[in-house]
């Protein structure tokens, strides 16, 4: 079961979230490897885009925010761009969009970062936009403070967080064909500063960045942790190797009904409309000549194929419909 657990150290200005995703990182893998197109994610890009996918749902669970974010990776390598998005109710999905051969040891700017335009967008879409009100989005470019490429989501996430937002982050990330895992450790702003929506920050809280020693031991011992440690221990272990000598608090943990969860709006009833929509001459003609129609997801890398007589049911089906009838939902 995917889960997600948050937790602060008591008395300090620090808290944390460590996320596993099990079930809905391994579904949204499924989806693109049965995409007989597209084919699995090469192992470098399911590497990048689990630990986007659980970066995201760590970043969305430590804000206060009611509607989906977005972090994008806008790549200029073989990756042309890799998205992960989690609404605030942890559901989530992931794609990433390939125009090149990905080499099987492909670092991430090899990925992503070739000519040097890559970068990184994370955007909070609200879920009641008023008219005329855009999404927030902060950019950030895939180059360290010396100019350098960065190889790792973590840094380019820590950046992020510590330019956009004046918060201290660590990051620990890692993803593999079974697990999207994440541990992420915040300093917390000064009452009313620092939130992912932009708000001002307090001269106090600029004092403060990179000078508090609690938060600086918190963060070694985070950074501690290994790979390979949170790809396969569980979350009681991970918390009590890397942090039993501070008294932690744990929230009640999203489990269950209100884990992480893979949820994509894509269906084959949506699908069979969009066939509908091509006209039975249209459809016909695309099933002469390919045998079939397959249409793939592009949010997710479902793919949905109908034959002949899929199509031919289908517009049999609407001429049973009164004419002016809505479209079905
Ligand atoms: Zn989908």
């Amino acid at each position: 079961m995917s889960e997600l657990h948050k937790f602060i150290f008591e008395g300090l200005p620090v808290r944390g979230v460590l996320v596993r995703l099990t079930g809905a990182w391994t579904e949204m893998l499924q989806r693109r490897a049965s995409n007989s197109t597209t084919g699995a994610y090469p192992e470098p890009v399911q590497q990048m885009l689990g630990e986007m996918t659980a970066a995201a749902a760590l970043m969305q669970s430590n804000i206060k925010f009611n509607g989906a974010l977005v972090l994008q990776i806008f790549g200029d390598g073989p990756v042309k761009v890799a998205v992960a998005e989690v609404q605030s109710d942890l559901s989530l999905r992931a794609t990433a969009t390939l125009v090149g051969e990905v080499a099987p040891d492909a670092t991430l700017s090899q990925l992503v970062n070739v000519h040097n335009q890559g970068r990184c967008a994370i955007t909070l879409d609200p879920q009641n936009r008023m008219p005329g009100q855009q999404p927030y989005q902060g950019v950030v470019p895939l180059f360290g403070d010396q100019g350098e490429k960065i190889e790792k989501i973590s840094e380019v996430l820590e950046h992020y967080m510590l330019q956009s937002e004046q918060l201290d982050t660590r990051l620990v990330l890692a993803a593999d064909d079974k697990v999207a895992a994440g541990l992420l450790i915040q300093r917390l702003p000064m009452a009313g500063t620092g939130n992912l929506a932009g708000s001002m920050v307090s001269k106090e809280n600029e004092d403060e960045i990179g000078l508090n020693e609690h938060y600086n031991r918190i963060a070694i011992l985070a950074g501690s942790l290994k790979r390979e440690e949170l790809l396969t221990l569980d979350v009681d272990t991970i918390l009590r190797r890397l942090f039993w000598e501070e008294q932690i608090t744990r929230y009640p943990a999203a489990t269950g009904d209100t884990a992480p969860r893979f949820v994509c709006s894509c269906s084959r009833e949506r699908v069979s409309k969009m066939i509908l929509g091509l006209g039975v001459q249209e459809a016909e003609e695309i099933i002469a000549e390919r045998g079939d129609i397959e249409v793939g997801c592009e949010f997710c890398g479902q793919q949905y194929r109908f034959d002949a007589i899929d199509a031919a049911t289908i517009f049999k089906a609407a001429e049973h419909q009164p004419p002016s009838s809505p479209s079905v939902q």
